[in-house]
């Protein structure tokens, strides 16, 4: 399972403000995730990460950036 920086996880477990949705801040063996509904931020081990995972929503790496940055300006 590859989860990269900037990327969405949807967790199965709710957060207290009912989002089940989080940001990756760092990824590693522990990853910072914040919370889309509060912006509370956490660390979690990646095995709990993995386990608790729903599903991943890739986020705007480095080169995929084009569909909404809109045409190139130089
Ligand atoms: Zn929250």
């Amino acid at each position: 399972m590859q989860i990269n920086v900037g990327d969405i996880v949807t967790l199965r477990k709710k957060h207290p403000c009912g989002s089940f949705e989080w940001d990756v801040l760092r990824s590693g063996a522990d990853f910072r995730l914040r919370c889309r509904g509060c912006g509370r931020q956490v660390m979690l081990p990646r095995t709990q990460v993995e386990k608790q995972l729903r599903s991943l929503t890739p986020g705007k790496a480095p080169g995929q950036r084009a569909e909404d940055a809109g045409p190139p300006v130089n």
